[in-house]
C-alpha cells in the first residue's frame, strides 16, 4: 500500500488520547510489534564523517522546518498511547541542540525512565552525561569508529578524539549503563583496529558493537563493505569467544563475550543479515517526516498536523495507518539497490 492511500484508510481511533495507551493494535500487517521510535531531532553535526556528511555540511534546515520540542513530545505522547515504549533520541548530533536536557527530561516523563536512551558522536558528552543520566537517560550509545586520533580526523574531518573519549570515560563514571559502543568498519580505513577496539571490554565494561557499513548512495563506497562474518571470524582468533544476550537489548545485534572480559561485542548486520523480521522501529525526522524504514524513501509527513488544529485522534489515525504499513524488507543486499537510499543517516535518524 502507498502512503498516498492513507486518506481512503479506515482506521478507527478513540479520543482524547492525552498520553494514555486507549490501544494496543501496534501490530503492524506482518503481525510485528512496533514499539520502538528514533526520533532524529537536528540535521546538524559538529562531525562530518566521510560516511554521513560530505565536507561543507549538508544544506541546513531552517528552524521553522524542524518540529519544535513541544511538536515532539506531542507526537510521543500520542505515540506512546499507541504502544511505543522505547524512544531513542538520535540527529544529525543531538547534543548540539539547545536544551537537549530538558527536552529529554520532558521525554522520560511521558515514556518512563529507562525507556529513553541517547545515540551520540560523543564531542560534546562530557559536560551533559551527569545532567542526561539525572534526568532518566540510563542508556547511551556513542559512536566511535578509531582509537587513533589522526585517524579519527580522516574519518570524521574534525579533530575531536580526545573530546569523544572524555565524553565516554564521563558516561561510565556517570554510571550510564551499557555504554554502548558503535563502530562503523570500513575496509581500508579502520578494519585494521578491530582487535584493538575489541580489547577495550577486558578494561571496561563496554558494550563494543561492530556495524556493516552501508554503502550509501554512492557505489564507489560498496568496495569499502566488510561483512560481519569476516569480523566474528577476527575476532575469534583473539579468544574463545561465546554467544551471550544483553539484557537491555533486544534489538539487532548478536552479542558475544571473550573469557574473562568485563564488557561484550556485538555484531549488527543490517546489510548480510537484515533483520527486518523482527524490525519493531519507527523513525521521526527532524523536519517531522515518519519512516517507517531506514532504506525505503517512503515518509509520511506529520508538521503540518503537529501544526494544525486537528486534534491528537487525527495524528493518532495516521500514526496507526503508517504502522500498519510498515514494509515488509528492505532490499539493501540486492546490488540494484545499494543506490536507492535517498537520505543521509544524518538526516534520517541512524
Ligand atoms: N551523530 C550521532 C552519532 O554519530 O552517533 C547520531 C546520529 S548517527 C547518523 C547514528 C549512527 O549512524 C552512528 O553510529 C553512525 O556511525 C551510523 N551511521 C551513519 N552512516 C552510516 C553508514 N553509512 N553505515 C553504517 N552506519 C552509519
Ligand atoms: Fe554527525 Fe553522526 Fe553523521 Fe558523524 S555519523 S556526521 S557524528 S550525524
Amino acid at each position: 500500500m502507498d502512503y498516498s492511500d492513507f486518506r481512503s484508510s479506515t482506521m478507527h481511533v478513540n479520543t482524547p488520547l492525552e498520553g494514555k495507551r486507549i490501544c494496543s493494535e501496534n501490530r503492524d500487517k506482518y503481525g510485528r510489534v512496533i514499539d520502538y521510535l528514533r526520533i532524529s531531532i537536528t540535521d546538524r553535526c559538529n562531525l562530518r564523517c566521510i560516511y554521513c556528511m560530505p565536507e561543507e555540511g549538508v544544506p541546513k534546515l531552517s528552524h521553522s522546518d524542524i518540529l519544535s520540542y513541544e511538536e515532539i513530545l506531542r507526537f510521543v505522547k500520542v505515540a506512546v498511547s499507541l504502544g511505543i515504549s522505547k524512544i531513542r533520541v538520535t540527529g544529525g548530533e543531538p547534543l548540539v541542540r539547545k536544551d537537549i536536557v530538558k527536552f529529554c527530561h520532558s521525554l522520560v516523563e511521558i515514556a518512563g525512565a529507562g525507556n529513553v536512551s541517547l545515540t551520540t558522536n560523543g564531542v560534546l558528552l562530557k559536560q551533559y552525561a551527569k545532567s542526561l543520566y539525572d534526568v532518566g537517560i540510563r542508556r547511551i550509545n556513542i559512536s566511535l569508529d578509531t582509537l587513533q586520533r589522526d585517524r579519527f580526523l580522516r574519518i570524521t574531518r574534525k579533530d575531536f578524539f580526545d573530546s569523544v573519549w572524555e565524553g565516554i570515560i564521563a558516561a561510565y563514571e556517570a554510571k550510564f549503563y551499557p555504554v554502548k559502543l558503535n563502530i562503523v568498519v570500513m575496509r581500508g580505513m579502520n578494519d585494521d583496529e578491530i582487535e584493538s577496539l575489541a580489547s577495550l571490554t577486558f578494561k571496561y565494561p563496554f558494550h563494543v558493537r561492530f556495524i556493516e557499513f552501508m554503502p550509501f548512495s554512492e557505489e564507489k563506497w560498496a568496495k569499502m563493505y566488510v561483512s560481519s562474518e569476516e569480523i566474528l571470524n577476527r575476532l575469534k582468533r583473539m579468544g574463545t569467544l561465546y554467544p551471550t544476550k544483553s539484557k537491555n537489548s533486544n534489538g539487532p545485534a548478536k552479542y558475544y563475550s571473550f573469557v574473562g572480559s568485563l564488557g561484550k561485542i556485538g555484531i549488527i548486520s543490517p546489510i548480510s543479515h537484515h533483520f527486518c523480521k523482527t524490525c519493531n522501529r519507527l523513525r521521526l525526522t527532524a523536519d517531522g517526516k515518519l519512516r517507517t524504514c531506514l532504506f525505503s524513501s517512503q515518509e509520511l509527513d506529520f508538521k503540518e498536523l503537529l501544526r494544525s488544529e486537528k486534534d491528537d485522534s487525527v495524528l493518532a489515525q495516521r500514526l496507526l495507518f503508517a504502522l500498519k504499513n510498515k514494509p515488509a524488507r528492505h532490499k539493501l543486499n540486492e546490488e540494484v539497490f545499494r543506490k536507492c537510499i535517498s537520505r543521509p543517516m544524518s538526516k534520517i535518524g541512524g
